[in-house]
This record gives C-alpha cells, sequence and structure tokens, in this order.
C-alpha cells in the first residue's frame, strides 16, 4: 500500500467518524430511507455511500463500537502507518475492496472467518463478518 493510499483511507475513516459524531446516539437509518446516500452519488463518494449502507443494514453494530473501531485504525495509521491494511493475524495484506467498505478491518477475510468460527461471541464479531 502507498503513502497515498494510506491517505485515502484515512479520509474514508475521517469522514465516517464525523458523521458518527453528528448522527449522536440516533438510530442508524434504515437502509430503505434512501434520502441520504442518494444525495451523495458522484464518483469519490461511492464507497462511502455504499459503506453507509452496508453499515445502515448491520443493525447490531452499534455508534460506540464503531467510533472505536475507527480511532484504533486512526492511531494505527499515525504511529505505524506501514502496518495498516495488513492482516494483524497472518500478516497478508487486507484486500483494497474490504477496506474500502469497512476501512477499520483489522484481519483479511480468512482470518475473521476463521476467528467467527473459533470465537462466535467475540467482540469484533460485528466488525468482521463483512464477506
Ligand atoms: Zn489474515
Amino acid at each position: 500500500m502507498t503513502p497515498k493510499d494510506v491517505e485515502f483511507f484515512k479520509a474514508l475513516l475521517l469522514s465516517r467518524q464525523a458523521e458518527l459524531r453528528a448522527e449522536g446516539d440516533v438510530e442508524v437509518v434504515p437502509e430503505n430511507s434512501g434520502a441520504d446516500t442518494a444525495r451523495r452519488v458522484d464518483e469519490d463518494a461511492a464507497p462511502l455511500a455504499e459503506m453507509n449502507q452496508i453499515i445502515a443494514s448491520k443493525r447490531n453494530v452499534t455508534r460506540t463500537q464503531q467510533l472505536e473501531a475507527i480511532l484504533e485504525a486512526l492511531d494505527l495509521i499515525a504511529e505505524d502507518p506501514d502496518e495498516y491494511g495488513h492482516c494483524e493475524d497472518c500478516s497478508k495484506e487486507i484486500k483494497r475492496r474490504r477496506l474500502e467498505l469497512m476501512p477499520w478491518s483489522t484481519l483479511c477475510i480468512a482470518c475473521a472467518e476463521k476467528r467467527e468460527r473459533e470465537n462466535p461471541r467475540g467482540r469484533r464479531r460485528h466488525l468482521t463478518d463483512y464477506k
């Protein structure tokens, strides 16, 4: 991953963080409400809009847990940007597509699924179950 890529994901993380903070403790917008995502369909915003749809559909993801994961990812970028985008279990690069949808991912899909099987009640379940 190039420094430019890291900047891209940092921007994604920061906008998601700003949105979550602006939302306060309001419930996640239901998938079919549409209005919010339809507003920003330009190319730059597409990954973010798509990400928000996935987030909206995962009703068990709480705002607090999400903010926590975003903060962890931002910390990693600040302290060790070379490590960002690598799986914390197997050290392989996490697929770009996965990071575009969930820039706070710390596991590749294979390791996320493995953890899911081994520890289905783990605290990170909600953050790693996107396939
Ligand atoms: Zn892995």
